[in-house]
């Protein structure tokens, strides 16, 4: 089970809400984490809530017991996470590595027809780039169900442009990675400021222990 995937939400900087259940809910475990399908609800604009999809998505449909996604994505761009395990998202795929197995499904709150709300089509880059992130997946490997859906035409969503949208993610991920390095280059300014001190103050030892200690500081946080 995904059981660090309410962690791996949460580098997003996005607000998750945790549903009840979520670490043991599923149709058993994924093989293996290798596509972050993106999906949308379809569920009319009138319905009214944050994501008034949640428990169709949890529970499932007469035809398909739930889950039916691990995450959902609310119009306000909270990530509610559902399920650790497998869930009924993408159906029939032209890979397995897109099937439900091997993908993590997330299920956006959008009618389908509107244009999406910026502040939530942000938050949907935002969720996929810490995904990919924290699975170790390339931009690529972040799919619209209409793209892994067989027979080609079978599924719309998401209503997006998916190259557009990775690129966004692309974008997104070298703004995180920033952000991760943003602690060291304080640390290591500082480093050197009491070398050059050390230096002044005629310490020629300490200088240099301190340069290898910066050394070591950099090589750790590359790693
Ligand atoms: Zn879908």
């Amino acid at each position: 089970m995904l059981t660090d995937l309410a962690a791996a939400c949460r580098k997003s900087g996005l607000p998750v809400t945790e549903i009840d259940g979520w670490r043991t809910r599923g149709h058993g475990s994924l093989s293996a984490v290798e596509t972050i399908a993106c999906h949308h609800t379809a569920t009319p604009k009138s319905a009214a809530g944050d994501y008034p999809s949640l428990r169709v998505v949890r529970d499932g449909r007469s035809d398909l017991p739930g889950p039916l996604s691990q995450l959902g994505l609310g119009r306000d761009g909270t990530v509610y996470v559902i399920a650790a395990g497998v869930a009924y998202h993408a159906g029939a795929t032209f890979t397995t590595a897109q099937d439900n197995w091997h993908a993590i499904g997330i299920e956006a709150e959008h009618d389908g027809v509107s244009p999406w709300p910026p502040a939530q089509y942000a938050a949907y880059v935002r969720l996929v780039a810490a995904l990919c992130e924290h699975y170790g997946l390339a931009p690529a490997r972040a799919l619209g169900h209409k793209e892994i859906a067989t027979p080609k035409g079978r599924k719309i969503d998401p209503n997006f442009d998916m190259i557009q949208f990775r690129s966004d993610v692309t974008r997104e991920i070298a703004n995180l990675r920033a952000l991760r390095r943003k602690p060291i280059r304080r640390t290591l300014r500082k480093i050197t400021t009491a070398i050059q001190q050390a230096k002044a103050d005629g310490y020629t030892g300490l200088a240099d222990a301190l340069k290898k200690n910066r050394e070591r500081a950099r090589k750790n946080h590359a790693r």
